[in-house]
């Protein structure tokens, strides 16, 4: 028979500590561009700007990651209308709930 007791383990992990826009190089805590939250209600702040590419399988595989932090007001006002000026169409989604 074994007898289990509990013992204290430390374990060490990471988070975002602050995120800097690559454009106007504004810096908000943690990764959220300063969104908040509490127990009733959040708010949502978040863009991506990114790609990746590679290949994998069970035995192993290779991507890359390109990413850019881009805040949302950069977003809005610089990274939208020069994406529109080259032709582009953003694609625009609303949820209601
Ligand atoms: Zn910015």
């Amino acid at each position: 028979m074994k007898e289990i007791t509990e013992i204290k383990v430390e374990k060490t992990s990471t988070r975002v500590k602050s995120t800097m826009c690559d454009l106007c190089e504004v810096v908000f805590d943690g990764e959220d561009w300063g969104a908040w939250s509490s127990h009733y209600s959040h708010e949502i702040k978040s863009t991506s700007v990114k790609m990746e590419t590679g290949n994998g399988g069970r035995s192993g595989g290779h991507i890359r990651h390109v990413s850019f932090d881009i805040c949302p007001e950069c977003f809005s006002k610089k990274l939208v209308p020069t994406l529109k000026a080259m032709g582009a169409t953003p694609t625009v989604k609303v949820s209601d709930w």
